[in-house]
């Protein structure tokens, strides 16, 4: 105040001037000021609370919420940070991949070349006259010699990561892949963290920062929380009622603090719908670090035991179902409730002896209502189902009104299936499937089309796979198929369409609660 008041009005660009070198000067000793000045960023409470952890602990463990700020801030801003106040400092920035890695020291790099605000802040941080400048590893400018880079970016499980560094920044390097897809990457990964990155520490004084979300019981993650590995540990998590995020300290939780939701960005409302869309045993991962165990996915086992190796580049009709076991087909209208899901139609033959189930026609789209209806016609014109199990909801009778717009389509023996709660049907539902095909009871075929092949056979794969994390538009109308057979096991016929409803009312109150379409 003192300042402003001896400058007369007409040196008002002497006081902007004034004011400049005053957040330029903040900048460079705060790093709330620093993320405003270069990036223009408002930094959260919670995001605070990272960076004074992290400055205040030599080993903290953060846990956040997903998609919280986790990577500009601690392995962007972060680094920046620390090197502009010490260019001596010798930085590895771990994720879960190398990827991922280059991502983040790409960005780095950038910001050193040409940010005019950074440079402004801290003008002696550019690039070493000699010393690597790559996509894996930098060098700045420093006083010391040294022969690890500045900076070096890597996934957890690189090898060749130096000799030497004062700073480990662990940015998620635990993920789906290495905790939950190949299960045996998590031992990997926990050997990788004491050889490869502890193995970096000589002096005594390193420091690292670890922040992530949770994945599997067993992974590196958890592994820390041991008071062997002395981490401090922050946990924030979203609460139950979505208003806020809670904040605790230790590897149990303690003392609650609540802490403002990301305005703008996470409101409630898009809290609850994620975790509507994802279900909650993936929300409360992603979000309030519940970890997953590896009995949470239920088809693990049955995948190994009813797969069916194919010759590569097989199609579905490659199996051969025989012609004389009974079809029958499941439609999951997902598509017409949810923007991003698909519509699903699953036909299965089942052995009559065995009970065996062959997937003879699985299709999945964005279709629209009519395009839905005529994909079901054509399904049941080359199969003829016994049964097509409908979801019962408000779109069943939708369907019916394409059904019934185009030619034959009212022929069709569709009956609604009330499934209640979606999701909570299928968390009942599925294990009954999961321990048929672990006896065998499926022929799921391996038609060998890599991992990026998004065809309906290995979308199917990959939602048994992954299931309950990720879509499950394919596993609802398998569900629903496998609902309709299970009836006809004990009741094989044809529906017929236009009669009264009094029939409905049958046995079935265990299994839900069956409508005709029509
Ligand atoms: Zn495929």
């Amino acid at each position: 105040m003192s300042l402003a008041k001896e400058i007369l009005p007409e040196d008002g660009p002497k006081l902007k001037g004034l004011k400049h070198r005053q957040r330029v000067l903040r900048a460079r000793k705060k790093i709330e000021a620093f993320v405003s000045f270069v990036f223009g960023w408002k930094l959260q409470e919670f995001q605070k609370h990272w960076h004074e952890f992290a400055s205040k602990y030599k080993r903290a463990l953060i846990f956040a919420p997903q998609a919280h700020g986790k990577t500009s801030e601690m392995s962007l801003v972060r680094p920046l940070f620390i090197l502009g106040q010490d260019p001596n400092r010798i930085l590895k920035i771990i994720s879960c991949n190398d990827d991922k890695a280059v991502d983040i020291l790409g960005a780095i790099a950038k910001l050193i070349e040409s940010n005019k605000k950074l440079r402004e802040v801290f003008p002696s941080l550019k690039p070493a006259e000699r010393g690597t400048w790559t996509k894996h590893q930098i060098t700045i400018k420093r006083d010391i010699s040294a022969v690890d880079a500045s900076v070096e970016a890597l996934g957890v499980l690189s090898t060749g990561s130096g000799d030497r560094a004062t700073d480990l920044l662990f940015d998620d390097p635990v993920d789906f892949r290495n905790a939950i897809l190949q299960p045996a990457l998590r031992k990997m990964v926990i050997r990788a963290y004491t050889a490869t990155w502890l193995g970096l520490f000589a002096q005594g004084e390193e420091r690292i920062t670890y922040i992530c979300n949770a994945w599997h019981h067993n992974d590196l993650t958890h592994e820390i929380k041991k008071p062997n590995y002395h981490y401090h540990i922050l946990n924030q998590a979203i609460s139950k009622d979505f208003k806020n995020i809670e904040e605790w300290v230790g590897a149990r939780r303690g003392r609650v603090r609540h802490l403002p939701l990301w305005k703008g960005v996470w409101p409630p409302r898009r809290l609850i719908q994620f975790s509507e869309e994802r279900g909650s045993l993936d929300f409360n991962r992603a979000f309030r670090h519940q970890a997953l165990e590896s009995r949470m996915f239920p088809f693990t086992k049955g995948l190994k035991a009813s797969t069916i190796l194919m010759d590569e580049d097989a199609e579905l009709k490659d199996l051969e179902a025989p012609q004389d076991f009974p079809r029958f087909t499941g439609v999951d209208l997902g598509g017409i409730k949810k923007q991003n899901a698909q519509s699903a139609i699953f036909t299965l033959a089942i052995d009559p002896e065995n009970l065996v189930r062959w997937p003879v026609d699985i299709r999945a789209g964005h279709w629209t209502g009519p395009e839905t209806a005529r994909q079901l016609l054509d399904v049941y014109k080359k199969h003829e189902p016994f049964d097509i199990f409908v979801e019962n909801n408000a779109y069943q009778h939708t369907l019916a009104e394409w059904m019934e717009e185009i030619k034959g389509g009212r022929e069709l023996p569709i009956e609604g299936y009330y499934t209640g709660a979606q999701k909570l049907d299928l968390q009942i539902g599925l294990p009954g499937i999961a321990l048929q095909m672990e006896k065998g009871l499926w022929k799921i075929p391996d038609l060998q089309h890599g991992p990026t092949c998004k065809c309906e056979v290995c979308q199917w794969r990959e939602e048994l796979q992954d299931h309950p994390i990720g879509s499950s538009d394919l596993l609802m109308s398998m569900w629903l198929a496998d609902r309709a057979a299970r009836r006809g096991e004990e009741e094989p016929r044809i529906r017929f369409i236009g009669g009264d409803e009094e029939e409905d009312e049958e046995d079935e109150v265990f299994e839900g609660v069956m409508s005709r379409v029509f």
